[in-house]
């Protein structure tokens, strides 16, 4: 079982995939907990270069640097742990890249995906929960977090109008994969419907 979790900085991903974890592994599943981009010791260097040069590196270059780290991901990390019968859970994946580098970087969202399956040779995610927040209280949780100085604050507002857009836009074209939750309810609410949704698939 495959599942990703998708949405904008700050919209409680992380949390939600470490409450989902600890009730999987609780109920005797062995959960592989990972992360684009990053998720391999290739993809931690990928997700310097790509962050420690923003605005230096062009689009294209972006896009395909995001399509590398998750060609070495899946290949080396999550086909395995699924062949092995384990549930992967995952913060963001080729979502997350035809929001940013399609709709963000405005390179074209089919573009994107088909680059994007290539690279995944196809995988796609069983279940997709994305955690759909407006920008303003986006914000004001990194800020409160203090997170904000190499994120939110890097991009402009339409950038991530943009980005939050695409995501709802995917998340209609694919009903079936795609939960949609509200990022500002209670953090308890969502990972009950999260859970109720993923008892589903078990
Ligand atoms: O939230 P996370 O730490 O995974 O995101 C790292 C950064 O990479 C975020 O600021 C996000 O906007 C960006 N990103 C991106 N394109 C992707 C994946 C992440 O621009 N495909």
């Amino acid at each position: 079982l495959f599942i990703t979790l998708e949405g904008g900085d700050g919209s409680g991903k992380s949390t939600q995939a470490q409450l989902l974890t600890d009730w999987l592994e609780a109920a005797g599943h062995t959960v592989v907990r990972t992360r684009e981009p990053g998720g391999t010791e290739v993809g931690v260097e990928i997700r310097q270069i790509v962050l420690h040069h923003r605005g230096e590196v062009s689009p294209r270059a972006e896009a395909l640097l995001y399509a590398a780290d998750r060609a070495q991901h899946v290949a080396t990390l999550v086909r395995p742990a699924l062949a092995r019968g384990e549930i992967v859970i995952q913060d963001r994946y080729l979502d997350s890249s035809v929001a940013y580098q399609g709709a963000g970087r405005v390179l074209g969202g089919p573009e994107v995906r088909d680059l994007s399956l290539w690279a995944a040779e196809g995988l796609l995610p069983h279940l997709t929960l994305l955690l759909d927040l407006d920008e303003t209280a986006a914000r004001g949780r990194l800020d409160a977090d203090n997170k904000v100085f190499d994120r939110l604050e890097a991009e402009k507002g339409e950038f991530h109008a943009r980005v939050r857009a695409a995501f709802l836009d995917l998340a209609a074209a694919e009903p079936d994969r795609f939960l949609v939750l509200d990022a500002a309810a209670p953090i308890d609410e969502i990972a009950a419907v999260i859970r109720a949704r993923v008892a589903t698939l078990l």
